[in-house]
């Protein structure tokens, strides 16, 4: 069966192009870049170049980007750095919304008396910042919020929080895990300090990510050791799949523009078509400003896993909004952050698209839907009672 994969904000697909890009650096041009020798010299050129290839997707300079092994680290490394830097602050502002790679984190912190402030998001998943100016203070070392959220796409006002931010002197990161490549970012116009990406949400491989730090940002690596990355981060460099990175941005640099506005075409009639032929559904973010491949869609008395397992059998690849992964058929903390009704949060499916989708692929997903949503609804008590009073 061939899959129809409209789950590109778990991992992309490595495009062919960005593949072949690695491909040498395994077997033939496996040398160390920081060797004094000409065959860790050609790779230490590629490496440059990938560098700079990230940094143009970013409007940075090349010598802010840092390779690290994954958005992960980034988040960890950049909330780190923070603390050490200002040893005497020790209160950390961030939102109910981000990824566990943030949340977690901070989480951990609060545990080792640090004052973490979870700023609070409204029914659509968007932010207050008035929120924001109230819980700042000389006390805050870092603001950390995320530029997009990976489970519905909701673009958070990120440049007007990094000003809040610099105003009382805080640090300022985002984890732009999914907006990188997704949306155009300027880091020369930009007052973020630090920012997270990852090569696989970006049709790169999984396993490498960046940092952006800003010049002139104070910062502490989190990984000692060696001296790569200028001393911001030790460890031999990933060499074949921080060349392939470099390629992926370039080619999302080229492309972003005309790819952005065919996925957003795809994304918005699949959401038309979805919510006419499927009574009682609601979108979750859908009066935010959204990233153009994102769509969670709600359907009332379903469970979403069992909407995934039906779909799965028709070679649909989507996720779902619960946190299956921990065995816990709870909502997830980001719908729940948002109000969405419980009845509808556990019927709640993430599509995301990507560069490879097409629209034969959105036709499928609308034919073979709504047909699930029914079979499920009739099975449920819940469902037979919602479809009594229809
Ligand atoms: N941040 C966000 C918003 C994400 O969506 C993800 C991955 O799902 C991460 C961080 C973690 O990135 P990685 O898988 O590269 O560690």
């Amino acid at each position: 069966m061939k899959e129809i994969y409209l789950d590109n904000n778990a991992t992309t697909k490595v495009d062919e192009r960005v593949f072949e890009e690695m491909r040498p650096y395994f077997c033939e041009l496996y040398g160390n870049p920081s060797s004094m020798h000409f065959f860790g010299g050609q790779v230490q050129k590629k490496v440059d170049e990938a560098r700079s290839r990230v940094a143009a997707l970013l409007g940075a300079l090349p010598d802010e980007i840092v390779f690290t092994a994954c958005g992960t680290e980034s988040d960890n490394a950049a909330i780190r750095s923070a603390l050490e830097v200002f040893p005497e602050k020790r209160h950390i502002i961030t939102s109910r919304v981000e990824h566990p790679a943030v949340l977690t984190q901070c989480r951990n912190l609060s545990k080792r008396g640090y004052r973490i402030t979870e700023l609070n998001v409204d029914s659509e998943g968007r932010l207050d910042l008035e929120e924001l100016k109230a819980a700042i203070d000389n006390d805050t070392a870092l603001v950390t919020l995320m530029y997009a959220n990976n489970e519905t796409g909701v673009i958070f006002p990120i440049e007007e929080a990094a000003k809040i931010a610099k105003e009382k002197g805080a640090l300022f990161h985002t984890d732009a895990v999914q907006a990188v490549g997704k949306i155009p970012l300027n880091m020369a116009e930009s007052a973020i300090d630090m920012l997270s990406l990852s090569g696989h949400k970006l049709h790169a491989p999984k396993g490498i990510g960046v940092l952006y730090v800003r010049r002139g940002t104070p910062f502490r690596p989190f990984l000692v050791g060696g001296h790569q990355e200028r001393g911001r981060r030790a460890g031999t460099e990933n060499t074949a799949s921080l060349i392939a990175l470099g390629k992926a941005c370039e080619l999302a640099h080229v492309h972003m523009e005309e790819e952005r506005v065919r996925v957003r075409e795809m994304r918005d009639r699949l959401e038309r078509e979805l919510t006419a032929l499927i009574p009682n559904t609601r979108i979750n973010g859908g009066g935010a400003d959204r990233l153009p491949n994102t769509l969670s869609i709600a359907m009332e008395f379903v469970e979403g896993e069992g909407i995934l397992l039906l779909l799965s059998e028709k070679g649909i690849c989507a996720s779902s909004g619960s946190a299956c992964t921990s065995g816990s058929l709870e909502p997830s903390h980001v719908l729940r952050a948002m109000g969405v009704p419980f009845t509808c949060a556990h019927g709640s499916i993430r599509f995301s698209l990507s560069r490879f989708t097409t629209d034969a692929e959105i036709d499928t997903v609308i034919r073979e839907l709504p047909p699930i949503i029914k079979r499920l609804r009739d099975m449920s008590p819940f469902g037979r009672e919602f479809l009594g009073k229809q």
